[in-house]
């Protein structure tokens, strides 16, 4: 088949693209490089089974082209990371929302299977563990910016299952929970790249809050597989699904198990939220997804366990400072 990856060179996108191109098919990436780089793609772009399209989804002709000429579309493109999102809020919100509405459209017009990768975030402040699919999104209020992340996700899940409902696209919205692993950059705040980079540099371990905060990290690969296989399940189609993995560590215990998997000797140190985020950041206490259905849907069942996964990135990122390569 011929696919279209929105933001194929991000760090999800680039691995998405290595799996597609294992499995046969050829891929066209549509990504303007803003928080994705080319490196990600780096020995990949032959300008025949992947090709390289560098521009945004907001531009709608383009983006048409590239649809009519692709079997089935990955929707990958967003504004990523908490730093980024409280920083650039107008790049957030337009960019979720208008790229999201121009992918759609032009999916509708040439009746192309359409798979969403939304977010966790959208779950906000609810505290029934695990995060079903069906449960209500708890946001804070419009005055933290933070929210407008959820918020934008959430409405293009909404416009998505319209389209399902109304016209019967063929669409799949997945909503991806903290998802790491080799290429992730730490630029935008991600706390595993972070940590694994401090603690290999003998930086002191940044832990934002009380640190009993906690997250279920995903490998890529893991989710990557699992996006693939959702996008061939005809009983996935106008379905939500998270897709990560439901190994909860908080964060002070990330902290102390990346310092014991790459042997550093960094102090931890906690950092009040108003002094990592500024003022007004809100904060969910736990996340961890329910993977029923996904597990129902396409028998998934992620494979990598939290020390497989920091020793994964750990081994890349210590490559990459023996390369000398700038963080
Ligand atoms: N965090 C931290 N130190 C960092 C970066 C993040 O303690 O250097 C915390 C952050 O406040 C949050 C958790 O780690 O509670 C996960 O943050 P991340 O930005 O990776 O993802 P989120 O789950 O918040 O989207």
């Amino acid at each position: 088949m011929n696919v279209l990856v929105t933001g194929g060179a991000g760090f999800i996108g680039s691995h998405l693209c290595r799996l597609l191109l294992s499995q046969g098919h050829d891929v066209l990436v549509l990504d303007d490089l803003s928080t994705g780089c080319y490196e990600n793609l780096d020995g990949l772009e032959d300008g025949k089974r992947l090709r390289l399209i560098v521009d945004t989804v907001n531009n709608a002709s383009l983006v048409d082209d590239c649809v009519r000429q692709s079997d089935c579309v990955y929707h990958l493109a967003s504004a990523v990371g908490v730093r980024l999102i409280i920083e650039q809020p107008v790049r957030t919100i337009e960019s979720i929302v208008g790229g999201t509405e121009t992918v759609l459209k032009a999916c509708s017009r040439y009746r192309r299977p359409f798979l969403l990768t939304s977010t966790s975030e959208v779950y906000g402040k609810g505290s029934k563990v695990p995060f079903c699919e069906d449960d209500d999104c708890v946001m804070g209020p419009s005055s933290k910016r933070r929210w407008s992340y959820a918020c934008a996700k959430a409405l293009d899940e909404f416009l998505t299952l319209a389209y399902w409902v109304e016209m019967r696209l063929p669409v799949i919205v997945t909503r991806l929970f903290n998802t790491v692993g080799p290429r992730q950059t730490g630029q935008y705040g991600m706390v595993v790249p972070n940590f694994v980079r401090q603690a290999l540099r003998g930086d002191p371990l940044t832990v934002y809050g009380d640190g009993q905060q906690s997250r279920c990290f995903a490998h890529v690969e893991d989710v990557v597989g699992a996006l693939t296989r959702l996008m061939e399940c005809p009983a996935a189609r106008g379905k939500v699904i998270n897709v990560g993995n439901n190994e909860e560590v908080t964060i002070m215990g990330l902290a102390e198990r990346v310092k014991q998997l790459s042997g550093s000797s960094s102090e931890i140190q906690t950092i009040p939220y108003e002094e990592a985020y500024g003022e007004g950041f809100d904060d969910m206490r736990r996340r961890v997804p329910s993977l029923e259905r996904a597990k129902a849907l396409i028998g998934y069942q992620p494979v990598r366990r939290l020390d497989d996964i920091l020793r994964d990135v750990i081994a890349w990122e210590q490559r990459k400072l023996e390369a000398g390569s700038a963080f």
